[in-house]
């Protein structure tokens, strides 16, 4: 059963007994053309595995199925394994697994489910109360991912795809980007989901690079500058690294500012990555030899 259309979703959920759990992000897809739209955006072949982020009742899945070599779902809600398990039958390459993405072992779900295969990617309907950590675990482990394609608030597709300068950018922006290619490939209504959430949606395609945009000797302390500088926007550069490290620090901030031409009069939201780079990298020598010494 093809569960693409509100008619035929609206039904297997009824047949299963199931109302949708606002708590688990539940609102699932229900149109054919953005979901071939996403499943287009990650560019899949027979080669190629996947991984989909909360399969619901297995429409994106369907979709996924068609065009991938091998699918594997994760989904969080116990109820909706039957109804997976009918949606899916007729295709032998997924493996639905029941469980909490934030708490698996990614690395060891890539080796063991896609070794072998040309390219991986996550394609997913994410549950949008946990698209932050989702996505920063999916970045952070460092997996071998071709594309994350996925539906989002397109507020925080906005801020994945935001350049320097803008209202949207900000440290999510910095560390998505940091690693991949960001662009949003569609933004959609509400009413191509059911039931229907109360924010637009968008589609973002991230393209994971093959080594991080810059280079830096600390990639963890330059997320610490990161988030220093936009602790709170309004303020100057200066002042929210003062904050952060240290009043008494003051010589050696100005100092690392000065080294990599970056006005301490600026606001982190006009910082590029690049910079960032080069003022972590300069403020780690400067703070590590002042605190040695
Ligand atoms: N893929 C389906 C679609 O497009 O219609 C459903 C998308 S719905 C927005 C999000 C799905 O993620 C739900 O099925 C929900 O139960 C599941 N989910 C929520 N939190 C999860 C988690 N932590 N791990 C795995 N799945 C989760």
């Amino acid at each position: 059963m093809n569960v693409s259309h509100p008619a035929q979703a609206a039904a297997i959920l009824r047949k299963y007994g199931i109302a949708p759990k606002k708590s688990l992000g539940q609102n699932f897809l229900v149109d054919a053309n953005v979901l071939r739209n996403i499943v287009r955006a990650a560019e899949l072949d027979k080669e190629k595995g996947v991984l989909e982020i909360g399969p619901g009742i297995g429409a994106l899945t369907q979709h996924l199925a068609e065009a991938a070599g091998r699918v594997v779902a994760v989904e969080i809600d116990r109820r909706l394994l039957p109804v997976l398990e009918e949606t899916l039958a007729p295709y032998g390459n997924v493996a639905v697994i029941h469980g909490d993405i934030l708490a698996m072992d990614l690395p060891r779900l890539f080796a063991e489910r896609f070794s072998g295969l040309k390219a991986a990617s996550v394609v997913a309907n994410l549950p949008y109360y946990v698209t932050t950590p989702i996505l920063m675990s999916l970045l952070e482990t460092d997996l071998p991912l071709e594309f994350i394609v996925v539906m989002v608030q397109k507020e925080v597709a906005e801020r994945l795809a935001a350049p320097p300068g803008s209202k949207a950018y900000g440290s999510l922006s910095i560390a998505v980007q940091y690693r991949c290619e960001a662009e949003v490939a569609a933004v959609v209504p509400p009413t191509v989901f059911i039931p229907r959430p109360d924010v637009d949606s968008a589609v973002i395609r991230l393209r994971k690079l093959d080594r991080p945009r810059v280079k830096t000797e600390d990639e963890s302390f330059m997320f610490d500058v990161v988030r220093a500088a936009f602790a709170q926007r309004r303020k100057t550069l200066l002042n929210n690294l003062q904050a952060r490290f240290g009043k008494d620090r003051k010589e050696a901030l100005l100092a690392a500012l000065a080294e990599t031409g970056i006005d301490p009069g600026r606001r982190g939201e006009t910082l590029s990555i690049a910079e960032f780079a080069a003022l972590g990298d300069a403020l780690a020598r400067r703070l590590k030899r002042g605190s040695a010494g």
